[in-house]
């Protein structure tokens, strides 16, 4: 297959002191030109193929040497022998492998990565790396349908952190939405109604950036799902929109709810757009963690500003000329933290 991956530059890669040699070139466009899992082997077979001069030694050497630059990653899976994938601009991932065919199919899961740190925090462990492999037998062994093409994780991941924000985007929109209906006071309902603007935008720029990547590879939006976020999926505002629903529910309690998810969303994004090696993908979160961080600041400036205004002596006698039973709102209110 065609290959999208990008070829690094090689001149910034090489280690201080190494000099520039065309075989290693050669050697290394042979590698990246390939998707998935190639033993040194593999290889050596392929570079012979396109100049046959180029000796086992010489292959094994710039295999080594692109493992230290960065470009390629080990991967043991238990076969008695290394493979070797891209690594560079390749984000960290798990293997499916197949022990019928020997092929091996790669996946991320937000949910396995938080179960590893929760019981490394748990026992004080400071975890560098963790491995999953699930083994068994793939589709195209139990079916006999044709084997799925090898796919460039990089533009996998581009398309899925790219489907989990629209659809945070999308979930923060109805949640502005509903939030301009529902509160009362004017400046609250100009914020609210600022924001679901900015999630349309927001929304746009995303959309746009998804149809681009389509471009790139027409059967990207068939290929099975490379990351796996599970409560991410309907949106991370979602829940939020279900409390908007309450009875009940004031304008300071509105903030706290808009407050609570855009800080959940910048915290998502960042934390796990930092564990990626660069990649597409990594700049959609870092991009969208820095977006939902100002939302966040504005919520909790504007919040502080309604509890002060709420608080102030023309306010309070605003209240009491309309609601007589003013006291209790007020005492709901001082309960508020950010
Ligand atoms: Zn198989
Ligand atoms: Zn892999």
């Amino acid at each position: 297959m065609a290959s999208t991956t990008a070829i690094p530059d090689l001149d910034r890669l090489r280690p201080a002191g190494t000099k520039r040699s065309s075989k290693r070139d050669l050697i290394v466009n042979v590698f990246l030109k390939q998707e998935g899992h190639l033993s040194a082997d593999d290889l050596v077979v392929l570079t012979k193929r396109a100049d046959e001069r180029i000796s086992r030694a010489t292959v094994y050497r710039t295999l080594q040497w692109m493992e230290e630059a960065g470009i390629a990653r080990k991967v043991d899976f238990g076969e008695g022998r290394f493979r070797f994938e891209h690594s560079y601009r390749h984000p960290r991932h798990f293997h499916l492998i197949c022990k019928t065919c020997k092929r091996s199919y790669e996946f991320l899961s937000s949910d396995i990565e938080s179960l590893v740190e929760e019981v490394a925090a748990a026992r004080a462990f400071t975890a560098n790396q963790s491995v999953v492999q699930i083994y068994g037998t793939c589709e195209s062994c139990r079916t006999g349908r044709a084997p799925e093409e090898p796919s460039n994780s990089e533009l996998l991941f581009a398309r899925d952190a790219l489907r989990i924000a629209i659809a945070t985007e999308r979930s923060g929109m109805e949640f502005y939405g509903r939030g301009v209906k529902l509160v009362k006071d004017p400046r609250a309902r100009e914020i609210f109604r600022k924001l679901a603007t900015e999630e349309v935008h927001h929304l746009k720029t995303l959309e746009a950036r998804y149809d681009d990547l389509l471009k790139q590879d027409p059967l990207l939006e068939s290929r099975p799902t490379f990351l796996f976020f599970k409560g991410a999926a309907n949106g991370l505002f979602a829940a939020g929109t279900d409390q908007l629903r309450r009875d009940g529910v004031d304008d300071l309690e509105a903030y706290r709810i808009g407050i609570r998810c855009e800080r959940g969303s910048h915290r998502f994004f960042k934390r796990y757009g930092e564990r990626f090696e660069d990649s597409e993908g990594k700049q959609v979160f870092l991009e969208f963690a820095e977006e939902e961080r100002e939302h966040l600041e504005l919520l909790i400036r504007e919040y502080r500003a309604l509890v002060k205004r709420q608080r102030s002596p023309g306010h309070k006698a605003l209240v009491a000329a309309k609601r007589p039973q003013a006291g209790r709102a007020k005492a709901r209110s001082r309960t508020a933290s950010r």
